[in-house]
């Protein structure tokens, strides 16, 4: 019997999501409601302590209205890893400021702080790390640089959820703000959608305002006036970043569930290691304590060694009928990024061969025992 193919990544939607999201239908909220405000309160319950969180469309959005709430304009410049989706970087673009990209640190995927500090210039503003498969950054060195250079520090966590670095859960640390993204294939999934957080009461009120086209409903309770409940202000040209409640149902479950989730892929990704030690590949880098990785994604580095190169092992594993993936092409090859900024793919060399040899393999909490074997199998198959 020939078996079917295993796509790269799936969704985790069950019988709770689906009736959480009939409930909505049913109840006549389609956009943004009670469910969105219950799955802010339970975000703040799961992070903790003084966090305030804004639940949005995206990720993207997100990034957006951070970066925008920091005041970041023409001309300024922040600093990001070259080795991301572009999502990260085109929302500088969206502010008329430049991404200033640096390489990720010798044998990992994480940008590296001496290479951020290396970038500043008089016109930095802030900086975006991205936690990479869900790998937390050095967080400590990257707070020290911004410190020492009066940068605020913006995490892109949407590969995050759930991530832990010397303990603390991201989302927790003080940055000005942490974004999470629910797009279809992340740790958590509500098709589109995202959460920021931050601990900067000024920053969470602006990027409210502006995630629903700058409409500041806040004004009247300054001025302890009786409002009319169809009066409102416009403050700003902001944007429409608002979460639906059919989405924010499906989030609601999803973070009850996140455990479940996580459990499962520390599994996966313990699996796949296990098997793969003696393979010539390099395993993903993973924090001392393995349970503090979100297992986002699981990126092999095939080595010198191997007996085929990575865009023939995808061939291959799609032969052998197994999705697979490459995080990421780094930014500085895309055509508008290269052209806009005179790139040349040795401008980045640690990220340019870490692309050359990197390819994703299904991880999510779907794949049964019997999915992860046929993994290893063809795997094993195609470089012992
Ligand atoms: C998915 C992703 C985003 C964007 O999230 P969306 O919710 O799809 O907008 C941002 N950064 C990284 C690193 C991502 O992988």
């Amino acid at each position: 019997m020939k078996e079917s193919f295993l796509p790269f990544a799936l969704p985790d939607i069950g019988d709770e999501e689906i009736a959480e999201v009939v409930q909505s239908m049913r109840a006549g909220w389609l956009t943004t409601g009670p469910k969105t405000q219950a799955l802010e309160e339970s975000f703040v319950k799961f992070l903790g302590k003084g966090v305030e969180s804004v639940a949005v469309n995206s990720g993207t959005a997100g990034l957006h209205l951070a970066l925008e709430a920091l005041g970041i304009s023409p001309g300024d410049e922040v600093i990001t890893t070259v080795y991301t989706f572009t999502a990260t970087a085109e929302v500088v673009r969206h502010l008329g400021a430049n991404p200033v990209f640096v390489d990720v640190v010798m044998g990992g995927f994480n940008m590296n702080p001496a290479a951020v500090e290396a970038a500043v210039t008089e016109r930095t503003r802030a900086v975006i790390p991205v936690h990479f498969a869900g790998e937390a950054c050095p967080m400590k060195e990257i707070f020290q640089v911004a410190k020492r250079h009066n940068l605020a520090v913006v995490e892109d966590a949407a590969h995050a959820l759930p991530t832990r670095y010397n303990g603390s859960i991201i989302g927790a640390l003080p940055s000005e703000a942490v974004v999470f993204s629910f797009y279809a294939t992340k740790p958590i999934a509500t098709g589109e959608g995202g959460m920021l957080v931050t601990r900067n009461d000024n920053l969470a009120h602006r990027c409210k305002v502006m995630r629903l086209h700058g409409i500041d409903r806040d004004v009247f309770n300054r001025y302890q006036t009786e409002r009319p409940a169809w009066y409102y202000e416009v403050i700003a040209p902001g944007f429409k970043y608002n979460m639906p409640d059919i989405a924010a149902a499906i989030g609601l479950v999803q973070l009850r569930r996140m455990s479940a989730l996580h459990g499962r892929r520390l599994e996966i990704a313990q699996g796949y290691d296990e098997a793969f030690i003696n393979l010539p590949v390099t395993l993903p880098p993973r924090p001392d304590n393995h349970e503090d990785h979100a297992w986002h994604l699981y990126v092999l580095r095939l080595r010198d060694n191997a007996p085929v190169e990575r865009d023939t092992f995808i061939e291959e594993m799609n032969c052998r009928g197994i999705g697979t993936s490459v995080h990421f092409i780094p930014l500085h090859l895309h055509p508008y990024w290269r052209d806009r900024y005179g790139f040349k793919p040795e401008d980045f060399p640690i990220a340019l061969d870490c692309y050359r040899r990197a390819v994703s393999l299904p991880i999510y909490s779907k794949m049964t025992d019997g999915d992860v074997e046929r993994v290893i199998k063809a795997v094993r198959e195609i470089l012992a």
